[in-house]
């Protein structure tokens, strides 16, 4: 590859906080998909490599001192919920559920034909292959499917935040991606993961901190949820993609 360092070096530009900060958020998303992928369905996403995506959160993290100021290039973590909670904490920004790009490219599973559709359509599971006419019922379920675990996700951390704050301690990040995959998180697992948190001796209800972090984060949530259920199902949420 023909490359020249000085011209590299002579056009690079300063970037603002905001946009480092808007890039942190994009790569820790897409991090998250692709771990999340691999973890709970055993495949890559198309299209996007997890290497590359990988170190450019390394580097994102390391260049906004995600961790502390002053570590190492060799000691930087990306841990995906970890980095979440401490951008909440640090923009206390309004999150919202994963976006898709609109209209989003689809793959066709009766043709192999592209076709680009209206989001709104495809969750709405009435969206059909541009060039075949065939249904794309599936490829909806699919994105459906995405956004109920990026909305648990954000749900869980929201309640984890409130009991660790509550605590005064930190719930590690292992024993909350260990309990289960997103998708079927229930209340009971994250009193599980609080539990197993707490220092050893207390006797501290996990049960009725998570309760007290229910009632604060989601005042619409039923006053006794069903602890066995998906979290979004026990919150009483309603699934975006239904209002549509
Ligand atoms: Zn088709």
């Amino acid at each position: 590859m023909d490359f020249d360092e000085k011209v590299f070096v002579s056009s690079a530009r300063l970037r603002t906080a905001e946009e480092l900060l808007d890039a942190l958020d994009l790569y820790f998303r897409l991090h998250w998909a692709v771990v999340n992928e691999r973890w709970n369905h055993k495949r890559a996403i198309e299209g996007i490599d997890e290497g590359v995506i990988r170190e450019r959160h390394y580097a994102l993290n390391c260049l906004l001192q995600f961790q502390n100021v002053g570590v190492d290039w060799d000691d930087v973590q990306t841990p995906t919920l970890r980095t979440r909670r401490w951008l909440f904490g640090s923009m206390r920004f309004n999150f919202s559920v994963m976006k898709f790009m609109d209209p989003s490219p689809v793959r066709c599973p009766a043709c192999g034909g592209e076709s680009a559709l209206a989001v709104k359509e495809l969750l709405a599971l009435r969206a059909c292959c541009l060039v075949c006419g065939a249904s794309l019922r599936e490829n909806g379920l699919r994105m459906r499917k995405f956004v109920d675990e990026t909305t648990t996700f954000y749900d869980a951390i929201l309640i984890i935040m409130h009991v660790e704050e509550h605590f005064g301690t930190t719930i590690p990040d292992e024993n909350v991606e260990a309990v289960s995959p997103w998708e079927k998180l229930t209340l009971r697992d994250l009193v599980a993961a609080v539990d197993r948190s707490l220092p050893a001796g207390s006797t501290a209800s996990a049960t009725d901190a998570v309760m007290a972090a229910v009632c604060k984060e989601f005042p619409s949530a039923p006053e006794c949820p069903d602890f066995t259920a998906p979290l979004l199902d026990a919150l009483g949420n309603q699934r975006r993609y239904e209002s549509y």
